[in-house]
């Protein structure tokens, strides 16, 4: 069975795309632990970010290298987090998340409310400036 995430890449759900190849897919996480926090996946199903290949696993983080750079220009911050987890989907994501301090980066505490409006408009500035 498709996880939410390869859903969302190939368009079957929505989300609020910020940067997409032909291999990987960047969007907004839908409870942010900051403003501009954004997963980025691998648009082939793999549950474990360690079972993907050498290679991959390095154009996967220059991809997100891109992205990251598109967050500073859009979201002001000191630089962009990175974080992964794969607790609650089992789809590999790497979270990027401008932070400016620590605890911009503590994922057990309450997550920003932003509205659709809001993150919609988030997801249109980093896209712009996504090179
Ligand atoms: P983890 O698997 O522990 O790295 O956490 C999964 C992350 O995916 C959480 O930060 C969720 O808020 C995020 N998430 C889950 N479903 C969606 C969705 N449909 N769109 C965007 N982000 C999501």
């Amino acid at each position: 069975m498709a996880t939410i995430f390869s859903k969302i890449a190939a368009g079957e759900i929505p989300s609020h795309k910020v940067a997409e190849n032909e291999e990987f897919y960047a969007f907004l996480d839908i409870n942010p632990v900051a403003v501009g926090h954004t997963l980025v996946i691998p648009k082939a199903e793999v549950d474990y970010i360690f079972d993907i290949d050498d290679d991959k696993l390095g154009r996967m983080m220059a991809f997100a290298k891109r992205v990251a750079r598109a967050q500073e220009a859009a979201i002001p911050c000191k630089r962009v987090g990175l974080a992964v987890m794969g607790l609650e989907v089992p789809h590999a994501h790497i979270h990027l998340i401008p932070i400016t301090k620590e605890s911009d980066m503590y994922f057990g505490g309450k997550k920003l409310t932003l509205s659709q409006e809001e993150l919609a408009d988030i997801a249109s500035r980093i896209r712009k400036e996504f090179k």
